[in-house]
């Protein structure tokens, strides 16, 4: 079974707005995906659908065995999310952000201290621990949610343009997380604006624009197109 399945997916916003029209992808296990297309196109709205943030209109949404619909626990468990707004307790501090959100998926507290600790090591963070997360730079808090959206250690990683406003070294070596995060088995899916960010990271690519899927190739046959 495919890491996630999107069928016919549509979005009309309360206002009347059709953010999507008929989307349906893909993902396998293991990939590493990319949702390309401009501001606008539809991507954050597709991504809050997956995650149970935004209600759909119609469409189908499968989460490995789980349909959002069906089974929403499972399907949350299955995903990490890193969305594209700092929506944590900027007073908080980012040890507590991180086991806190072990609480929202029913670990125990010793085991979300020690996932706490693991992923802000890995991120470059360990240091920071203590301190309020409204003191952290940009970067920071950016690395402070994948900390958090991996204290699970969910099977699919979700992020929304998790580069934005993050400057050129800091991109890098969050890149260089990700591909390990990947290589170790997490499929990965990532929305961005950049052809360069997918191309550095991904193997398949879906390109978005008013809410169609225009293209969803692998990066190497679309790279032979340009
Ligand atoms: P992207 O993430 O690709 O920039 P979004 O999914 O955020 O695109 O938005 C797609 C379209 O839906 C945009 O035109 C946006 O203005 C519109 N939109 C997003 N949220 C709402 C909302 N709550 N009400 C009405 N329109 C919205
Ligand atoms: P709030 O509206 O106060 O942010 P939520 O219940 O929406 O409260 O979210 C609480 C936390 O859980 C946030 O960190 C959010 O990112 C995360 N979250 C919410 N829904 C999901 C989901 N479906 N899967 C994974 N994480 C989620």
């Amino acid at each position: 079974i495919p890491a996630l399945r999107i069928e016919n997916l549509s979005k009309v916003y309360d206002n009347g707005f059709e953010a999507l029209k008929g989307v349906s992808l893909s993902v396998e296990q293991g990939d590493f995906y990319a949702l390309l297309g401009p501001n606008g196109a539809g991507k954050s709205t597709t991504i809050g659908i997956i995650c149970s943030l935004v209600s759909k209109t119609t469409g189908k949404v499968q989460v490995f065995d789980a349909d959002i619909d069906e089974n929403f626990p499972a399907a949350k468990k299955y995903i990490g999310i890193v969305p594209q707004e700092f929506n944590f307790n900027v007073f908080e501090k980012a040890f507590d952000i991180v086991v806190n959100q072990g609480g929202y998926y029913g670990m125990q507290a010793p085991l979300a201290r020690e996932r706490a600790e693991k992923y802000l090591r890995a991120l470059g963070l360990w240091d920071k621990r203590d301190v309020p997360a409204r003191t952290l730079s940009g970067g920071m808090k950016r690395r402070l949610m994948i900390a958090r959206a991996l204290v699970h250690e969910p099977k699919l990683l979700i992020l929304d343009e998790p580069t934005a406003g993050v400057d050129i070294e800091m991109r890098r070596s969050m890149w260089d997380f990700l591909k390990k995060i990947n290589a170790e088995g997490t499929t990965i899916i990532l929305t961005t604006h950049y052809l360069e960010e997918a191309e550095a990271l991904c193997r398949h690519i879906g390109i978005i624009n008013n809410g169609e899927i225009v293209e969803n190739t692998s990066i190497k046959a679309l790279l032979r197109q340009l």
